[in-house]
């Protein structure tokens, strides 16, 4: 993943809250209580139900992206820059294809964070908050996701969450989420679980045509590709289940087995149109 080094960053689609606090660190702890908050949430989107109250979130020192992000090369070199040019890109993709489609911001976080649909710490992982419209990044949890759920990690695994939240965003203006809020929320074939894989189709889609927004200096390589399909299936229900519980509970499925997470990825990058991420119709 390589950003064009002249391309100018709009650092306004972003925000960094209370990061750089010290000690303000990862609050996902060891111990059965991390184990559960990991269950409930390590998969890129909660239920906001599932966001509880708790401490009002540390608000600590907020970084200025716009004076440290301007360019492609500042995004080439680092992690909170290139998280812009990524929302940079997905946002320049969307209205393309979705009419009227609004921009949302990504707000990333240390710790914890107040949201519209509570507060949330780093536990939760990546989220879409459809009250507010926002995307919430702990950068921490890209350390967790290879460290506890053994993905390969990298530049393009980030990428694929962003676009798998950005999805969420899509699905709530299309209002997909209203309509899947009906169905049931847990089982193999769980409206949930289809909310979900379409979000990841669509976070292929958007990799299929980032590089015609102009924000990189060349098409996505095959290890970028590879990148994004690890932390796909890491990110499964049954590999979590399996992590966590030491078995495999399909009724307590809420986003999808790593086969079709990455099913549902690749169908998104290899068709480059989500009209074909149609996950409620059918078989998934
Ligand atoms: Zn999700």
């Amino acid at each position: 993943m390589d950003f064009k080094d002249d391309v100018q960053l709009d650092s306004s689609q972003t925000e960094s809250r209370g990061r750089g606090i010290p000690g303000g660190g990862l609050a996902v702890g060891g111990g059965a209580a991390g184990i559960v908050a990991l269950i409930v949430a390590l998969i890129f989107g909660i239920n906001p139900g599932d966001v509880t109250g708790g401490e009002p979130a540390a608000v600590g020192p907020t970084s200025d992206l716009s004076a440290q992000c301007k360019t492609g090369k500042d995004a080439d070199q680092n992690e909170e820059c290139r998280v812009v040019g990524v929302v940079n890109s997905i946002q320049d993709y969307w209205p393309k294809v979705v009419q009227g489609y609004e921009p949302a911001k990504t707000v990333m976080f240390s710790g914890q964070v107040d949201t519209a649909c509570g507060a949330a710490d780093a536990s939760v992982g990546p989220f879409y908050c459809p009250a507010d419209r926002q995307v919430y990044l702990d950068l921490s949890f890209f350390k967790q996701l290879e460290s506890q759920f053994g993905a390969k990690g990298g530049p393009f695994a980030q990428a694929y969450v962003i676009g798998h939240e950005y999805g969420h965003h899509v699905q709530n203006l299309l209002g997909t989420s209203a309509k899947a809020e009906g169905g049931e929320q847990q089982g193999p074939e769980s409206s949930s679980v289809r909310l979900e894989l379409q979000a990841d189709c669509y976070s292929g889609a958007w990799a299929k045509n980032a590089y015609e927004t102009g924000v990189f200096e060349k098409p996505f390589t095959k290890a970028d590709i590879e990148e994004a399909l690890s932390a796909a299936s890491a990110v499964g229900d049954d590999s979590i289940q399996e992590r966590t519980q030491g078995r495999v509970n399909p009724d307590g499925f809420t986003h999808g087995t790593s086969a079709q997470r990455v099913k549902w990825f690749t169908t998104g990058y290899e068709t480059g149109d989500p009209a074909k991420c149609d996950t409620f119709a059918g078989s998934i």
